[in-house]
């Protein structure tokens, strides 16, 4: 069930601890399964775990009949064997501090140019947002309205 789970929401290579139904989303507990991490600051890998984030983090990830699908997550922190730096783990598709998966930025995105520029702005416009974020797309957005 949770290989079909990974699958159907493109989690492969995650580890899928529990996933729950609820009437208006459904939630994805998941952690990945390297022991190791790299250190951001010198490079060098270790697998000191120091400790681990006390609180799950909720990620917008996808949609699945228009019902939000969020993945929760809870970073382990590594200590760097080298230079004794304490970073936290990153998670493959999910910018640092973001709120949504890069996935769902990319489908907010689709959505958002069908459906609010096609009219609204010229194609030169259009291929330039074609590039942006989401939060440059809303800025974009906001800005053709009235
Ligand atoms: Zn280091």
């Amino acid at each position: 069930m949770d290989k079909a789970i990974a699958q159907l929401f493109d989690l492969q290579g995650w580890i899928v601890y529990r996933t729950e139904y609820k009437q208006d989303s459904i939630q994805i507990y998941v952690g990945r399964p390297r022991k190791v991490a790299r250190c951001p600051e010198c490079g060098k890998v270790t697998s000191r775990v120091y400790d681990r984030a006390r609180q799950w983090r909720r990620k917008l990830h996808t949609w699945c009949n228009e019902k939000p699908v969020y993945l929760w997550v809870r970073p382990r922190r590594f200590q760097c064997t080298g230079c004794k730096k304490v970073f936290t783990e990153r998670f493959p598709g999910i910018r640092p501090w973001a709120r949504r998966t890069e996935r769902a930025e990319a489908l907010l995105l689709q959505r958002l140019k069908a459906n609010s520029f096609r009219q609204a702005l010229p194609a030169r416009r259009l291929r330039r947002l074609a590039r942006s974020n989401v939060q440059a797309v809303v800025r974009q957005w906001k800005a053709t309205l009235p």
